[in-house]
């Protein structure tokens, strides 16, 4: 089991057709985007068809797994019970590396709110949920035991 952030009873993300075998890639701990085989365009969410050439083949491109926060908010309210001990907490745009541009919207963890910016650096860290279920969060590059980063 991972580390965990946050409850158990948080209600989880809706698959749908297009999006299933990127969850599947996630439930194995693996960061990827969609890239067109046509033309190369990244895009996430997974979509049918490339905005770009409108090509409809695709493959999921393994990702490093590092990035930088594009934008954030910190939530300071519950909005459900089961977060009423979770709160305050980080929802951000990170600006995935080797994504193309693609922006993927999580939670910065081991970290105080406050120490959050634009353009921080930071690293995917796998939340399983559950036994299919892992959530990409990301956590500063520089945190770590050891490292005086929280
Ligand atoms: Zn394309």
């Amino acid at each position: 089991m991972t580390a965990r952030w946050f409850p158990d009873d948080m209600p989880v993300p809706a698959a749908s057709a297009e999006t299933v075998g990127w969850w599947e890639e996630a439930a194995r701990h693996r960061l990827v985007v969609q890239r067109c085989t046509a033309c190369g365009r990244t895009r996430h969410p997974p979509g049918p068809r490339c905005p770009a050439c409108r090509g409809d083949a695709w493959e999921f491109a393994p990702l490093p797994g590092t990035g930088t926060v594009y934008t954030y908010t910190v939530v300071h309210k519950a909005f459900l019970p089961a977060l009423v001990d979770t709160v305050p907490y980080v929802v951000a745009a990170v600006e995935l590396d080797g994504g193309g541009g693609t922006r993927l919207v999580s939670n910065v963890v081991d970290v105080d709110p406050h120490d959050v910016r634009v353009g921080l650096a930071v690293e995917v860290v796998w939340e399983d949920m559950g036994p299919e279920l892992a959530l990409p969060r990301f956590r500063p590059l520089a945190a770590g035991p050891g490292t005086g980063v929280r």
